[in-house]
């Protein structure tokens, strides 16, 4: 027996939702489904999107509504215009093979009058925006007289966009005797009195604990300073090659901004805010369900209610001001039984701001570091060549020229040729990253350093803005200086020095302070309580064959190599012009060659279809 029916939906509905892909319910569609069948119950669900929540409600809904008749009998009452076309969408589906079915949408940015004329024509279900219900009623289009089931979705959002009002005026429409449905992410105490003024008894649900957002959600944050925010950004996006992400930003300014820069730097990336027109956010959002869009910067408000599925990273490039919201952003990903990430980027002031949230999530969050240069392109490597093994090959397109690229190529062992197919794309990545500096802020050593506030976040100094800076740890009594018998001339330059000493000595760059390259010989700064480590570390290294010795250097000489700033990396993408992005042109299939992506197309080098990602 189908699992669905043996929960008691019926066969038409069955029939439907299997042609969607349901076989399993959801946990909360398996508590919920029995009893809104069998029960004349209110009920109030702790769930959040992403969950199966609206079949949980609307599989039972539709089998308590008469659809011969024309009267309302079930009000869905939800934030946004977009929820509420998803749930009409969703509803019409279940009940495609349920004759004289009318499922219609009331949200507002839409004319009134088709709205309201589809209403007279008999909607037995109407799905609304609180905003425009209530136009609906003072304009006497809709007779809420004759409902018998309503649903509170997302109440919380509800409120927190301020629909207290509108919602008191709409149900006071409602007979008394209705059963109320209601579903929330949370339950601050504003959600609780709703349902303690609008329920009776309810029937409770709670997918996972308590104020826990959805278990497949993995919480990591990462510390830098505030000023290599987008810089860790791109490093993070750059580390999941795979990403299709959103990003949050506080305001719409920031959103706006954001976005502009992801764009110029190469990556497939756009807005989605209020300022924008219904248009072109609906365009934004059509290419972002789309997956030709990678990754959407948008605003708390402009987010409401996105229901993509599939979503595998959502950023918090900044804390919403209203830190519960964080549960809202955070549940963008991880939809439909599938795990994702939910990432914060914070500066050092704000760290004690995780724990709130691991009290709001009921969850610990996990601290990552952003990787480092060497991490990126090691991943980036390996996407590569796992798009290289499945990239699906037009036989019949390339049959013609076969003949010739063999012949061209018949002095190349398969050896020889993967090393060169793969460096074609490869070395823009180790090119751009190769200088990458450290953009982690190391809690520990500020903490432990006494010239440095109590807070322990060195004041900015002009010049150390921007990828191309590296910070370093000042020097101070606690480094020591050290001399090591390999420069320039061994082909180093100080993000190669430092690289070399990281690996030797299996410190982390944070370690490590000022580095001076000379000609034959270089100095660098370390951290005191690593001094005998590194010592030992060297002891019988190598570089290119030669013999490589470090000594602590006369302490007394700290300026030697003066000045010379600490600018690694050149901040540009690995693309031509310093543009352009590898992101992009993987990014973009040939399909999308010359237009209807917003990233502009003449940053860029040469694009090259072979490696562009197919789909997700
Ligand atoms: P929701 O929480 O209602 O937004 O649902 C999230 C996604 O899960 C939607 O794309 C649904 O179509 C899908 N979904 C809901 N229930 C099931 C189910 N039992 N099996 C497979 N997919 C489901």
């Amino acid at each position: 027996m189908n699992k669905f029916e043996a929960l008691g939906i019926e066969a038409r509905v069955v029939k439907a939702i299997t042609e969607l892909g349901f076989e399993t319910p959801t946990p909360i569609q398996e508590q919920a489904i029995p009893v809104l069948l069998k029960e004349e119950k209110d009920l109030v669900g702790l769930a959040q999107t992403g969950t199966g929540k609206t079949a949980a409600f609307g599989l039972p809904l539709i089998q308590t509504v008469d659809f011969q008749s024309h009267h309302t009998q079930a009000l869905i009452l939800c934030p946004t215009r977009e929820l509420c076309l998803q749930i009409t969408k969703d509803l019409q589906s279940y009940t495609k093979y349920m004759q004289g079915a009318n499922i219609v949408a009331i949200y507002g940015g839409a004319s009134i009058v088709n709205q309201l004329r589809d209403v007279k024509r008999g909607a037995q279900i109407v799905v609304g925006t609180p905003g425009r219900m209530v136009d609906m009623i003072n304009r006497k289009g809709v007779t809420l007289k004759t409902v018998k089931r309503v649903v509170l979705d997302e109440a919380d959002e509800m409120l927190n966009m301020g629909f207290k009002e509108d919602l008191d005026m709409i149900l006071s429409e409602t007979p008394d005797e209705k059963c109320t449905w209601l579903f929330s992410a949370t339950m601050p105490r504003e959600v609780e009195s709703i349902a303690r003024k609008y329920m009776a008894d309810p029937f409770q649900i709670t997918v996972g604990k308590r104020n826990e957002g959805n278990v497949n959600i993995e919480h990591v944050y990462y510390v830098v300073h505030s000023r290599d925010r987008y810089a860790s950004l791109k490093r993070i996006v750059d580390y999941y090659p795979e990403i299709f992400g959103i990003v949050f930003c506080r305001t719409k300014a920031e959103t706006q901004e954001v976005a502009e820069k992801l764009i110029r730097d190469g990556y497939n990336a756009d807005a989605l805010h209020g300022d924008l027109s219904q248009a072109q956010r609906d365009q934004v959002m059509k290419r972002y369900r789309s997956k030709s869009l990678q990754v959407l910067v948008a605003t708390d408000v402009a987010a409401r209610g996105i229901d993509v599925d599939d979503v595998t990273h959502v950023i918090n490039y900044n804390l919403p001001d209203e830190i519960e919201n964080y549960t809202h952003r955070s549940g963008r990903t991880a939809r439909a039984g599938k795990t994702g990430i939910s990432i914060v980027i914070l500066n050092v002031r704000e760290v004690s701001r995780v724990k709130i949230l691991e009290r709001i999530i009921g969850k610990k969050f996990t601290k990552a570091r952003i990787p480092g240069g060497h991490e990126v392109c090691e991943k980036q490597l390996f996407s590569l060549i796992s798009k290289i093994h499945d990239v699906e090959v037009n036989e019949a397109a390339i049959a013609e020229y076969l003949p010739q690229i063999y012949a061209q190529l018949q002095d190349l062992s398969k050896e020889e040729l993967i090393k060169r197919f793969v460096s074609d794309e490869f070395n823009r990545f180790l090119d751009y990253y190769k200088n990458a500096p450290d953009l982690n802020v190391e809690n520990r050593s500020f903490e432990k350093s006494p010239d440095r506030g109590e807070r322990g976040e060195r004041p900015e100094r002009s010049g150390e803005r921007g990828e191309s800076t590296r910070r370093v740890p000042e020097r101070d009594s606690n480094m020591t200086r050290f001399f090591i018998n390999v420069g320039e001339m061994d082909g180093l330059d100080k993000g190669g020095l430092l690289r070399f000493i990281c690996d030797t000595s299996n410190l982390e760059g944070s370690n490590i302070g000022r580095i001076d390259v000379k000609s034959s010989f270089s100095f660098f700064d370390a951290a005191k309580e690593v001094e005998d480590f590194l010592l030992n570390a060297f002891k019988g290294s190598t570089f290119k064959g030669r013999k490589v010795r470090i000594d602590p250097a006369d302490s007394g000489n700290g300026n030697s190599g003066g000045g010379g700033g600490n600018s690694f990396g050149s901040g540009k993408r690995p693309y031509g012009g310093g543009e352009g992005g590898w992101k992009k042109k993987r990014f973009e299939s040939s399909q999308d060659f010359g237009g209807g992506n917003s990233s502009g197309g003449n940053s860029n080098g040469p694009r090259r279809s072979k490696f562009a990602k197919k789909s997700h």
